[in-house]
């Protein structure tokens, strides 16, 4: 779904001008230490999508990393309505607030530093029949970041070394465990079917508690499907009947192949198949 961000426009601290000229000081904080949060939100007929959810994720990052909000909803709306305005094909938003620049380099909170606020649009790719007829493999991999993986912080220096061990795997995504139990994925949030019912791992520090991730779980309720929240182990992983991953990027999407073998019957579950149906009915009807 990634493909190259429109360079026509993006926003930098209060200004939108093209990507080449969108610089910030090599004394940001996000550039030195990765002190800083952002979101990703998919715009579908013009639209964010789940615009709200999202705006409380970036108020709850901001918040575990002790800063404010530096703009008002309805602020963050207009220039996302002025970056998205150019087309009305898919897209992905992306934003990102990091604690400014400082005048030297030390850990300590500068004083009085304006954040950096910078905004662009990607136009989404088309949806990959390969991942629907198909589906998509993963590895699993040990998790080894940090305890706040509940915060949408920059530094993603953890979940990009994931990433690239499983591409280099020849999968598109790790499915992490810690201390046996499934936490995420690199970049999405698991789920797994079990007998008939829908699994995925609890809200903690651990994972990052995706706006995907939450739809779907409304997506069962609404549909009368069985699904828990609970923690999935290592070994129950080896036996489940299907794997799903999730994100704002890739929507909902089977996991057919785990570390080389296949993930129940080797092809995109039923269950699967029903909650896609439900997701891109919501997406419609919005
Ligand atoms: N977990 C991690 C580590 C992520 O980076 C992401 C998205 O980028 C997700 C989960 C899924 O979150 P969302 O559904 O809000 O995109």
């Amino acid at each position: 779904m990634w493909t190259e961000p429109d360079t026509s426009e993006v926003y930098l601290n209060g200004e939108f001008i093209p990507l080449e000229e969108a610089c910030v000081p090599v004394m940001d904080r996000g550039f030195l230490f990765g002190d800083g949060v952002y979101e990703v939100i998919p715009v579908y007929g013009g639209r964010p999508f789940r615009l709200l959810q999202h705006m409380e994720r970036l108020d709850n990052s901001l918040r575990s990393i002790r800063m404010e909000n530096p703009l008002q909803l309805n602020a963050w709306e207009r220039i996302f309505a002025r970056l998205t305005s150019s087309t009305s094909d898919d897209q992905l938003l992306y934003l990102q607030v990091t604690r400014g620049a400082d005048r030297t380099r030390n850990h300590l909170f500068p004083r009085g530093a304006e954040p950096t606020v910078f905004v662009m649009a990607w136009t989404a790719g088309p949806r990959d029949p390969d991942i629907s007829a198909t589906g998509t493999a993963a590895v699993v991999l040990e998790d080894n970041r940090w305890h706040r993986c509940d915060i949408k912080a920059t530094a993603l220096l953890g979940n990009v070394l994931l990433r690239q061990a499983a591409q280099d795997a020849g999968a598109t995504e790790a499915i992490l465990v810690r201390d046996g139990l499934v936490t995420e994925g690199s970049s999405t949030n698991p789920f797994v079917v079990q007998g008939g019912k829908i699994l995925t791992p609890p809200v903690s520090n651990r994972l990052l508690r995706g706006v995907t991730r939450d739809l779907v779980l409304e997506l069962t309720r609404v549909a009368d499907m069985l699904c828990a929240e609970r923690h999935i182990t290592r070994d129950e992983l080896e036996t489940v009947d299907e794997l799903w991953i999730c994100s704002s990027s890739r929507e909902v999407q089977p996991v057919t192949l785990l570390d080389g073998k296949p993930v129940g019957e080797g092809v995109p579950g039923t269950l699967w198949r029903r909650m896609d149906a439900l997701f891109q009915d919501y997406k419609a009807r919005l």
